[in-house]
């Protein structure tokens, strides 16, 4: 337990009145805003982070909320969201399972978001892109978190939003941030520096979860196989080995979340390499803090290994 100063006290009593009864409880839905908000709270006694969704989940396009799931809404004090309607399942079921929730959104305010085109090469006209979006219901390309760079500004954000809710926590929080901030940026800067060296650069993805690592380092997707989950037809699946040898792309990337076949089937069909890249949408329950971290790094050494390095 926390020393209570008179202040803290009266605090916690105000605490209480909104529904805090001694430590915050943060609740964060999806497993990569969880470690980033882990690191964010790290070292601080004065707040619990719980994931919502489980930690091998992957993203949550297509989610329903369970039972248990409201109950940790219920017992929560801030919800931690990824935000750009990567939760779709939140809104009223949240108000339902606890009106006083606070949710703090990891994605507000920051710039430079770029469509969420699933599957679609850039050839495509721009009046489907935007269909495709109003079917959706957004705009814009929700996963931040795969890109250090982003990371970064989901940290900061994160803090602020919990400093906001828990005064006691700010400085730890904000020190944290950036500290953690700093170490993204890093990693962004190695990886950005380290694609220079590819032979190639262009890459295909499963779906949109690459878009902002590829811009933010330097890479090139040319083609996505799965932007909606499902497999491809054998139509889809001859117009994207064209696609893949007239873009000269030089791997093609499976993730964890998804099954690597599609993307095999297509990289043998274009004579190119296949690999897992990992976006860290999913890990284990126990991750260690710096696990986004480690994977990332492993992911500079698939890129190296895959695409080639230039002597
Ligand atoms: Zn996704």
């Amino acid at each position: 337990m926390r020393k209570k100063s008179v202040l803290s006290f009266c605090l916690a009593a105000v605490w209480a009145g909104l529904g805090f009864a001694g430590d915050v409880n943060i609740l964060c839905s999806t497993f990569p805003i969880c470690q980033i908000t882990r690191n964010v709270a790290a070292g601080y006694a004065g707040a619990k982070v719980e994931l919502l969704l489980p930690a091998s989940l992957g993203c949550p396009h297509h989610y329903s909320l369970t039972p248990q799931d409201m109950q940790k809404m219920a017992r929560a004090d801030v919800l931690v969201v990824n935000g750009l309607g990567m939760e779709e399942f939140l809104g009223a079921p949240v108000r339902k399972a606890n009106p006083r929730l606070i949710v703090v959104d990891s994605s507000q305010g920051i710039e430079g978001l770029l469509p969420y085109a699933g599957g679609h090469d850039h050839d495509e006209p721009a009046e489907d892109r935007e269909a495709e979006h109003e079917r959706e219901g957004e705009g814009a390309n929700p996963h931040l978190f795969a890109s250090p760079r982003q990371a970064a500004q989901l940290a900061l954000n994160i803090a602020a939003g919990l400093a906001k809710v828990d005064p006691d926590g700010a400085t730890v929080y904000e020190k944290n941030a950036k500290a953690y901030a700093a170490r993204m940026n890093v990693l962004a800067d190695d990886m950005a520096a380290e694609v220079k060296k590819l032979r190639n650069n262009r890459v295909v993805q499963p779906h949109g979860v690459f878009d902002y690592l590829a811009r933010d380092i330097g890479l090139e997707i040319v083609a996505v196989t799965q932007p909606h989950g499902q497999e491809p037809s054998a139509a889809e699946m001859l117009e994207l080995v064209r696609l893949i040898r007239e873009k000269q792309a030089g791997a093609v990337f499976t993730e964890p979340q998804y099954s690597p076949k599609v993307g095999q089937t297509l990289a043998r069909e274009a004579g190119i390499p296949t690999a897992v890249l990992d976006p860290v949408a999913l890990g284990p329950a126990d991750a260690p803090l710096d696990y986004y971290e480690t994977a990332m790094r492993k992911n500079l050494e698939t890129l190296r290994a895959t695409l080639g390095v230039n002597p």
